[in-house]
């Protein structure tokens, strides 16, 4: 029998680029249900991120008018790692196997049929990477290359201009249930889990409408998280400044006592300010890097719920929801 394909599309405030892009997402489920490639229970499941704007109420609708659409709605806006977690989570109740992809038509829809005749030979997990990034400003480049070079650095894995247009298969989205992180990670967790994987190439396209909700700052934050979430070799690095500049330290000591005896005492004044800012800047990014981790195990230790939904839409989940209640109502 056909598989059971999810596709998995967080929303955050999208309401101008929704209906520019489904009907490119519904055409491929048509053909691939057609072509019977995936089973008929097929979905699209968008999944809103908390949005204020109109997005949920076109999900509704998309639902309402067509029973391969499902929605579900986080209780608040939590960023796209955990609305997608949410989306996977909720999609492995039904499918056998799921794709993630954006809301506004940048992954190409196209490298999807590639993606699944991976998954027909074998691969559990077939990341999307994107062929180049000429689309990209210069800046955005540029700190990709360096975020990439510096993953690989610190040892942590990461497959190179990929990011989260990615098939997995059931199989593997069970195995990566029991990684319970709270800091997501996405696309440095999936090579953790396994399995036979591969990759398909694809020509990344601009936005179909609105502005990107990833500006260098939320840009810089998700990365802060991929290396601090798979490598713990800042901290070892720090422990290796800390030797070298103790023995720097050691050497001056020795240094200045021999001045000292010597009788060439000078003032010393600059060498010594020079000496305290530079101890002092090394230990505040110590800190700083050690600070980071602090807070990193305090909100794991937490283990607050990564989402919460808030709402459903459309048939399956509907029926679902009203079990649910009726549990709760008993
Ligand atoms: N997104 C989300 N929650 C957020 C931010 C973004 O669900 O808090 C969704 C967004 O609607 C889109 C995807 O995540 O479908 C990627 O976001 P965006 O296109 O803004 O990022 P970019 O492609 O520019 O890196
Ligand atoms: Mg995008």
């Amino acid at each position: 029998m056909e598989p059971i394909l999810y596709f998995i599309i967080p929303c955050y405030n999208e309401e101008a680029v929704l209906p520019l892009t489904f009907p490119g997402f519904r055409g491929k489920l048509t053909e691939l249900i057609q072509k019977k490639i995936i089973h008929e229970n097929s979905r699209i499941l968008y999944v809103d991120d908390g949005s204020s704007d109109q997005t949920w109420e076109i999900i509704q609708k998309f639902a309402a008018q067509d029973e391969h659409i499902a929605g579900i709605r986080q209780s608040r806006n939590r960023g796209q790692q955990n609305a997608l977690l949410a989306g996977l989570l909720e999609a492995l109740k039904y499918a056998d196997l799921t794709i993630t992809m954006d809301c506004d038509g940048q992954d190409d829809i196209q490298a999807v049929n590639e993606m699944l005749a991976a998954y027909e030979k074998g691969a559990e997990i077939v990341y999307g990477v994107r062929r180049n990034r000429k689309r990209d400003n210069l800046p955005k480049r540029l700190t990709s290359r360096l975020f990439y070079r510096l993953m690989n650095w610190l040892g942590a894995e990461s497959i190179y201009d990929h990011g989260d247009y990615r098939l997995v298969s059931a199989r593997a989205l069970r195995a990566f249930v029991d990684f319970k992180e709270v800091n997501l990670f996405l696309r440095g967790m999936f090579p953790l889990v396994g399995f036979q994987s591969t990759c398909v190439y694809y020509e990344r396209k601009t936005r179909a409408a609105g502005r990107t909700h990833y500006p260098i700052k939320k840009m810089a934050a998700l990365a802060l998280d991929g290396i601090t979430g798979f490598s713990v070799r800042p901290l070892r690095i720090i422990t290796g400044l800390g030797l070298l500049v103790s023995l720097f330290g050691f050497g001056a000591i020795v240094w200045a006592v021999a001045t000292h005896f010597l009788g060439y005492t000078v003032d010393g004044w600059t060498s010594m300010i020079c000496m305290v800012a530079f101890l002092g800047g090394i230990q505040l990014l110590a800190l700083g890097i050690l600070g980071e981790y602090i807070g990193k195990i305090y909100m794991e230790a937490k283990g607050r719920p990564r989402y919460i939904i808030s709402e459903y839409a459309g048939k399956d989940h509907l029926q679902e929801k009203e079990m649910n209640d009726n549990k709760t109502l008993c």
